[in-house]
């Protein structure tokens, strides 16, 4: 399919004078099975010429933005946080609520390394220092910047509680068990998790005083960890996430890939959560903000730019409009 719309889109690219209708019914083409109305946006999106035409210039411009990242993607394959402790240790999703088996992603996605050439694989790290402020049994130390319950209540606190923090910004946050201290052999990643040559590592929660659920960012969206940097850096269009759990760390680090404007895959079987009905929140969300949720074994087409959805084409419309509509003439 593309090479067959990349000759089509070459023949209009030499003509000066191509109408808007024309470039209507490329974009119609080239996904399957296209509503009108995101055929529409994607148009509006990459047009940046308010005449009706489009010239050679403007065809060049939306092939190498817009074409280009749909048929030669650049993907990062984000596993997040693939420890122990979120599977056999002190933290174990087969505890929590949906009884989840955590080490079942690990065959998922050692399959997926196998099969599928992602561009880069980054590994993410919950990396806790042993006074990290999430720990149940640091509670007393914290106890005077609770806002709730109040600090003489710190007592009546349970494990699994939500308190507030003061800080800036004041946060909510979850008691845990001790999990995922620096080094501990429940911060390890699972044993049998492949762990690819030129894997890269990405580490959060380094800080004592604030908790760090996304892979990006701090849970006060005020240190990154330096993940967006290194994608950035490395031209990454696509971020295909998965790992532990589904509605916490995988929902944050989902979520800020989105909002960074990466064209975001959940893998679905890849994942392992602590809540159900979270879970399906989680799925609806992040298909709210533009993401798709795929199973491992139908992702090899996408990470070689052979199938475009509709979702994943109007985030890259989007960037195009977003990085050009300043020139528009
Ligand atoms: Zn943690």
């Amino acid at each position: 399919m593309a090479r067959s719309f990349a000759e089509t889109f070459q023949k209009y690219a030499e003509n000066d004078k191509v109408p808007v209708s024309s470039l209507k019914e490329l974009i119609r083409s080239l996904f399957s099975d296209p509503s009108e109305e995101s055929v529409n946006k994607v148009c509006e999106c990459v047009t940046l010429s308010k005449n009706g035409h489009l010239s050679s210039d403007d065809f060049k411009l939306i092939w190498e933005n817009f074409i280009q990242v749909l048929i030669k993607p650049v993907s990062a394959f984000v596993i997040v946080d693939v420890q122990n402790d979120f599977i056999s240790g002190s933290l174990a999703l087969s505890s929590c609520p949906a009884k989840e088996d955590g080490a079942e992603v690990v065959p998922v996605i050692n399959k997926l390394l196998d099969d599928v050439v992602f561009d880069y694989v980054f590994y993410t790290y919950d990396w806790h220092p042993h006074n990290h402020i999430s720990f149940h049994s640091n509670l007393k130390t914290y106890k005077d910047t609770l806002l709730r319950p109040t600090p003489d209540q710190w007592e009546s606190v349970c494990m699994f509680d939500r308190v507030q923090f003061d800080g800036r910004p004041p946060l909510e946050q979850t008691m845990w068990p001790d999990h995922c201290i620096q080094g501990s052999e429940g911060s390890k990643l699972h044993k049998d998790l492949k762990v690819i040559e030129g894997g890269l590592e990405v580490y959060k929660g380094f800080n004592p005083c604030i908790d760090s659920y996304s892979a990006f960012w701090d849970n006060g969206e005020v240190t990154s960890t330096g993940l967006l940097d290194e994608l950035k850096s490395r031209n990454v269009t696509d971020v295909y996430v998965c790992g532990l759990a589904t509605d916490i760390c995988v929902n944050f680090t989902a979520t800020h890939a989105c909002k960074h404007n990466f064209r975001v895959v959940l893998v679905e079987d890849a994942c392992r959560g602590v809540d159900l009905s979270a879970i399906s929140e989680t799925k609806q969300k992040l298909n709210d903000l533009g993401a798709i949720i795929r199973t491992s074994d139908t992702i090899a087409p996408l990470v070689k730019g052979e199938e475009f959805p509709m979702e994943l084409g109007l985030v890259a419309a989007e960037n195009f409009r977003r990085k050009f509509a300043n020139m528009s003439t």
